[in-house]
This record gives structure tokens, sequence and C-alpha cells, in this order.
């Protein structure tokens, strides 16, 4: 008789037990829907492309302008060229039906915190430099991530670099991460934008046999670089993660 008694008694606990389980896990799951309701609407969905999004937005950047010329070779300046290629790379973009934010669209001048706040506002999915290089001597494309790029850094840019390779390019100078005088530094931009970026340098302006190239080609690396956002655009908006810190409050939860 004990012994049933016992045993009903943590039958019945057992019970209990689950049905507050099923209370807490209601609770969890409204709070942390919550939260993340809180979440969204204090800071936007985040940039960092984690979160499928309806529309994919990508930044253009054409470096350089108005009295910053870049560098140059004679009369070519590396800011219209700059503004050339990011032209015909946002018509590409637009006809795929992503939106696209321009930092500058004329001869304009904006400083480069200036480019990084539109680019942030804009909440793009993307951030694209495009620049020309210069140097005494030296040919080829070579593409610029953070010192601590992320892999969709730097997968947006081997597929843009792939992309004008498969066009035609006199050197394929890779991919590389930081900054030109130092790895611990980054470019403006790459450090300062919060969405995935990298920083084009399209050939030498120094250079006549990049310049032929990029005159010729100007429409298909267009093209290629579009092609290459677009891919990499795709693999974001499939990869739904959560952001750390909203993660670590469902699981204290
Ligand atoms: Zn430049």
């Amino acid at each position: 008789m004990r012994k049933k008694f016992n045993r009903h008694l943590k039958y019945n606990g057992k019970n209990n037990k689950k049905a507050s389980n099923k209370t807490y896990l209601l609770l969890a799951v409204i709070a942390a829907g919550g939260i993340l309701g809180v979440y969204f609407i204090l800071s936007g969905f985040p940039n960092d492309g984690n979160i499928l999004k309806k529309e994919t937005v990508v930044c253009i950047d054409a470096g350089h302008g108005g009295k910053d010329m870049g560098a140059s070779l004679g009369d070519r300046l590396e800011k219209d060229d700059n503004l050339k290629l990011a032209k015909l790379v946002q018509t590409q973009l637009e006809s795929s039906g992503i939106k696209t934010v321009m930092t500058r669209e004329d001869d304009s001048y904006i400083s480069l915190d200036d480019r990084c706040k539109k680019a942030n506002r804009s909440r793009a999915d993307l951030f694209v430099a495009l620049h020309r290089n210069s140097a005494e001597s030296g040919s080829g494309v070579e593409i610029w991530v953070n010192s601590e790029p992320s892999k969709t850094d730097n997968a947006l840019a081997e597929n843009i670099l792939q992309g004008v390779d498969k066009v035609g390019i006199s050197q394929n100078r890779g991919v590389k991460s930081g900054y030109i005088s130092g790895k611990d530094k980054d470019y403006y931009v790459n450090k300062n934008t919060k969405m995935p970026s990298c920083l084009v340098e399209m050939g030498f302006i120094t250079s006549k046999s990049d310049n032929e190239l990029f005159d010729k080609n100007i429409e298909e690396y267009a093209k290629a670089i579009a092609q290459a956002i677009c891919d990499t655009a795709k693999k974001l908006a499939i990869k739904i993660k959560l952001p750390v810190n909203v993660g670590s409050l469902i699981f204290i939860l």
C-alpha cells in the first residue's frame, strides 16, 4: 500500500513537472519573441546579412571625387574611371533586382566618413569600393579586405576577383587583408562600414596596358563584378542566424 502511494506521488510529481516545464518553455518563447521584437525595433534588422530580408541592398562606392582626384596618368583621373565603372555596376545590379545605394553619382567630393555613414544608414548588405591603383611600376587587379576579414568579406572579394580574372586582367594580385602599409591597419571604408565589404583596385592607372584593358573591358568587368555581388548576396540570404547577443539572451532564459 505504501509502495503504491509512493508510486502515485511520484507519478503526480512527474506530471506536475511536465506541466511546469511546458509553462516555462512557453514563457521563454514569449520572452524571447519580445526581446527580439524590441531588439529589431531599436537597432533595425542587423545589416551583417545574417537575417533574411525581402530586398538585397548593395552600396557601391566610387572612390575619390571632386577635389580628390585619386591617382592619375596625364589627363586620366582615377575618380572618373571609378565613377564610370560604378555606374555600370549599378545598372547591372538594378537589372538583376538588387537595390543599389551609391556613395556618389557625380563628380562631387564625399568624405570617407560620409561614405561609411551613408552605407550604414542604408543598411546595405554588402559594400564594394571601386578604385584604381598607382605605382611607378606594377599592373593587375587586387582586392582589399579588412585585417580581420569575415567569411563573407573574403567570399565577396574572391568572387569579384575570379569574375574579372575570367574577363581578362594583366595579373591577378590576389585578395589582400589590411592596408598597403600594414597588415594591422585597414582601409577606412573597410573598417568603418558595418556590412561585409571590400575595396577593388581595378588595375593600375599608371599602367598603359591596364588602362587599355580597363577601357576595352569595362562593361564586362561591370557585369562580372555585379554577378559576383549577386552570387555573394544569394548565399547570404539563405543563411539565417541570430546575432550572438540576442542568442545568448535566449539561452539565459
Ligand atoms: Zn583610389
